[in-house]
């Protein structure tokens, strides 16, 4: 079958862009090459919804990022996903720095950001009393948000889906052929033909641009470490407190999460490795001392988990680069989606399909698209008398599977069935938060592999935990298949 669209990467850009295609009649494929969507920058970054002050005014940064900034409450609502308009503040420490945050403003202006102003020091300490009391001012914006990016993507895939379109895992396009109208997309020996495609490749859209005859993109990978604290420590600020930006980026922030844990991060160094994800000692010192400067106590030992994320950062270019191919106007790339690329992802979206029609493709809406969506876990948040409802109904929300998250075996087998189908430990853990809490998976990671298994039709040694080649069994030590 020859779809109108092929997108290439299944990032929150992407996922959010098949979203945005599901409201007209057309057949969209959206080809992943891990094994479960937002598995690049879109599975770990802050999580901010910049209020869009930063960006330089008239570039696609700034522009997208405010729009899609303000389109993220009732997007976030209609997916299910939890979004929260906590505010943020860049806290200066110097007169120095207040003058940087004085410009902050004026870009933020500019750029039409609402609910920015200018705080003293001592208006900063009553908003936030474990603010470093060295503060001098801050700016401060009421209109920025956090959101949890994996969720947003999970969700926005699974909307996609639910309206139609298709997506196949573990097809790395390795290979574009253009004849007749079309493109031939290859994985290995696999092939799907489209008459438009769009490149969201994230870390690896240099590449594909270069497989439709672009070759004039380079991609660098600039690493991002952070820690994760234990939700006991979510209230320890209700901003997200960043500093003063410098040449590195917007450097380390200290934040609730829309999870409700406490995030500090994050580092920024270039680096070789496109698919890194290691932390290191030295990362996770340095994000300690610069976050020291914002806020002296965070109680480090409530860590329960740290992570990198990987920028996809375009040599010689800091704005967005969304444009159809130089060679085939059928092909639209994005390159160098990096920070605001979370916030702008809406709005990118929009702009996607519009494209698309430029370049001729026929937008008609379907009569039967729906945008919304429930969300996963609701089980915890039910009052006794429905608990006992669904348990009657299904008994196994009766049967608690992971104690620190408080998830039961039907909303697990709830995560497997919905689309985008989860297939791995992980997809279940991004999905239900099963394995998150604070034993990180200690007690519930066989019962989770069992239901993985069995939802899937898998043999227990085919479970993985983020697909081929990270099996959790090597073999059975007794009898079975
Ligand atoms: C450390 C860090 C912090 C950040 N903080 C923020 C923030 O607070 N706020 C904000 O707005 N933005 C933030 N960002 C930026 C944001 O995360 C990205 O802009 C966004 O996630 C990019 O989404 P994407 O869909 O373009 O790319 P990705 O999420 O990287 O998705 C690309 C997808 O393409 C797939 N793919 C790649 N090659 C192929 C292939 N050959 N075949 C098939 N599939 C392929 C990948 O597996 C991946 O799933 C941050 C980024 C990082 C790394």
């Amino acid at each position: 079958m020859k779809y109108d669209v092929a997108i290439i990467g299944g990032g929150v850009v992407g996922a959010l862009t098949a979203r945005e295609l599901s409201r007209y009649d057309l057949r969209v494929v959206v080809l992943e090459k891990e094994s479960d969507v937002a598995y690049g920058a879109s599975r770990a970054n802050s999580g901010i919804v910049h209020g869009g002050f930063d960006p330089i005014p008239g570039t696609k940064k700034a522009a997208l990022n405010v729009k899609g900034a303000a389109m993220m409450e009732a997007l976030a609502a209609d997916l299910g996903v939890t979004y929260h308009k906590n505010g943020s503040m860049v806290l200066a420490f110097s007169e120095e720095e207040m003058a940087t945050v004085r410009k902050l403003y004026e870009r933020g202006i500019a750029n039409g950001v609402p609910g920015i102003s200018l705080l003293t020091g001592a208006e900063v300490l009553a908003l936030e009393g474990r603010v470093s009391p060295q503060v001098v001012g801050a700016l401060r914006c009421v209109s920025s948000g956090i959101v949890c990016p994996y969720g947003l993507t999970i969700a926005a895939m699974g909307n996609a889906m639910d309206n139609g379109v298709e997506l196949r895992y573990e097809y790395a396009v390795d290979r574009i052929e253009q004849k007749d109208g079309s493109f031939s997309i290859y994985a290995g020996e696999e092939c799907v033909e489209a008459a438009y495609l769009i490149n969201s490749a994230g870390m690896y859209a240099d590449r594909i641009a270069a497989m439709v005859g672009d070759d004039e993109y380079q991609i660098i990978p600039k690493k991002g470490e952070y820690m994760l604290l234990d939700r006991a420590e979510g209230d320890l600020c209700s901003h997200t407190l960043f500093q003063v930006p410098t040449a590195a980026g917007k450097g380390v922030l200290v934040s609730p999460t829309a999870d409700g844990n406490l995030l500090v991060g994050p580092t920024s160094v270039a680096i070789d490795d496109r698919e890194c994800r290691d932390t290191t000692v030295e990362g996770l010192d340095y994000i300690k001392q610069a976050a020291g400067k914002s806020v002296a106590d965070i109680p480090y030992r409530q860590v329960i988990t740290s992570f990198t994320g990987v920028r996809a950062a375009l040599v010689g270019e800091e704005d967005f680069v969304i444009e159809p191919s130089k060679k085939n106007g059928r092909a639209i790339h994005l390159l160098g989606i990096d920070s605001p690329g979370l916030s702008s992802a809406p709005a990118i979206a929009e702009e996607v399909a519009s494209l698309l029609r430029d370049a001729g493709l026929t937008l008609t809406p379907k009569k039967d698209f729906n945008g919304k969506r429930d969300s996963y876990h609701v089980f915890g948040h039910l009052s006794d008398e429905e608990k006992n409802e669904w348990i009657k109904r299904d008994p196994s929300y009766g049967h608690m599977i992971c104690r620190c998250e408080t998830i039961t075996e039907g909303e697990i087998r709830e995560a497997i069935r919905r689309n985008p189908p989860a297939r791995t430990m992980d997809a279940v853990k991004r999905r239900v938060r099963a394995g998150m809490g604070r034993c990180q998976g200690g007690f519930c990671t066989t019962y989770v592999a069992e239901l993985v298994a069995e939802e899937n039709h898998m043999k227990p040694t085919e479970v993985t935990k983020f697909g081929t080649g990270s099996e959790l069994l090597t073999g059975l030590t007794r009898g079975g298949n």
